[in-house]
């Protein structure tokens, strides 16, 4: 318990002060993108020169959404749980996920039809799920498929909780891909902020954070389970609304709290 103090201690720390060098670097970024693009509409200079300005603007642009991820990390903004329909949600997300995988990525998607509803922030679910799913495509530069699945599942007393889940019942979706997969240490390491392998300008290092970050907050959790050369399966764990509303009463193994 003490080294998740430390932990989300540490995360707490991370997220003041890239909240603060990221706001400081899109107000720097805003003058930069309006007078770059002012020369790209003007056409001045020379072919070469054109091109370089064009470059320019690109690389300035991609520091944009950069600096905007690291901000919306940052604040993490309040979420609004509702009841959800994770059902509706997974099968609607196949156009976007092909689109952003293109034509070598099979995307297979399926969610139980008696899906309970679940108590979460619809678009940062859905945002937290295309985290997945690029990562997943990142993971297959040969192609492959990334299957999405939703379904029910039930934490009892009685057994290991996965992923720190209290019991209760949950909605587990699932993002899988028959990809590069992680070794031991990538896996261990994966869902620490800043931690990626992707190289300078490819990965934040915040997607599998951001999304453990969420389900915590949501009061679930997530699951990962890699093998080199196999895949890589993350599990997304969200309370259902019903048990959010009445939250499954703690079994008499519960420890009493301790007096002060
Ligand atoms: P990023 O994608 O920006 O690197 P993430 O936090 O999403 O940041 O992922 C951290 C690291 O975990 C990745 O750099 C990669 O090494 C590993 N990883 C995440 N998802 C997968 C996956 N589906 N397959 C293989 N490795 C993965």
């Amino acid at each position: 318990a003490e080294e998740q103090l430390r932990q989300a201690q540490k995360v707490e720390a991370l997220g003041q002060l890239t909240g603060g060098v990221a706001h400081d670097f899109n107000n720097l970024l805003t003058p930069i993108i309006g007078s770059l693009d002012l020369l790209v509409r003007r056409g001045i200079g020379n072919e070469r020169e054109r091109q370089l300005v064009a470059g320019a603007l690109q690389s300035a642009e991609r520091a944009r959404t950069l600096v905007q991820r690291l901000l919306a990390f940052a604040r993490r903004q309040p979420l609004q749980p509702t009841a959800i329909d994770v059902r509706a949600l997974v099968t609607g997300m196949g156009d976007l996920v092909a689109s952003t995988t293109g034509p070598q990525v099979k995307v297979v998607i399926e969610a139980a039809e008696d899906l309970p509803a679940a108590r979460a922030d619809y678009n940062q679910v859905e945002m937290a799920l295309l985290n997945l799913a690029v990562n997943a495509r990142d993971a297959m530069p040969e192609g492959g498929t990334i299957r999405i699945t939703a379904a029910p599942r039930t934490v009892a007393d009685d057994v290991e909780s996965p992923a720190e889940l209290k019991p209760g019942r949950y909605v587990m979706v699932s993002v899988a891909d028959t990809g590069v997969g992680m070794d031991a240490d990538t896996l261990a390491r994966a869902i620490e902020p800043f931690f990626s392998t992707k190289g300078v300008g490819k990965g934040t290092g915040l997607g599998l954070s951001m999304v453990h970050g969420l389900a915590r907050q949501l009061g679930g959790g997530i699951r990962i389970f890699s093998q080199p050369g196999v895949g890589t399966n993350v599990e997304l764990w969200l309370p259902t609304a019903a048990e959010a509303a009445h939250p499954h009463l703690p079994g008499a193994e519960e420890p009493a709290p301790h007096g002060g």
